[in-house]
């Protein structure tokens, strides 16, 4: 069995990973999302991108992000150079989208942090 963090919203739920004879079980997630991420990372093929996007504030000069679902591996650095690009200059909420579709991927980037919106 193989555990892991639902990492796709702020639930975080605890998903428990099984695979029995080719049929994988997944269980401790509330949607559907989880049972998709769990899969796709059991099969290493596709992951969640995390990272951190610059900002023009001081107090808080970079903040953390992720993708809202999982990214093919081959595309995950071409996506953090996107991501290096970004300079924030505005107050923005957790879950709020930076990039829309980056690389025309059905995903988005959003903010993954509560230190922006009360600048
Ligand atoms: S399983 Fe669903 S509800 Fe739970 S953390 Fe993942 S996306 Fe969120």
């Amino acid at each position: 069995m193989v555990q892991m963090i639902c990492p796709v919203c702020k639930n975080n739920c605890h998903l428990e990973v099984e695979e029995i004879d080719g049929v994988i079980t997944v269980s401790g997630n509330k949607c559907a999302r989880g049972d998709l991420h769990a899969r796709e990372e059991l099969k290493g093929e596709r992951k969640i991108v995390t990272y951190h996007a610059s900002t023009v504030f001081e107090s808080v000069p970079s903040v953390d992000v992720k993708t809202t679902g999982t990214v093919p591996k081959e595309l995950v650095f071409r996506l953090i150079r996107l991501i290096k690009k970004q300079k924030i200059d505005h107050p923005m909420k957790r879950g709020e989208v930076l990039l829309h579709q980056p690389l025309d991927l059905p995903v988005d980037v959003v903010i993954d942090s509560d230190e922006l919106e009360n600048l």
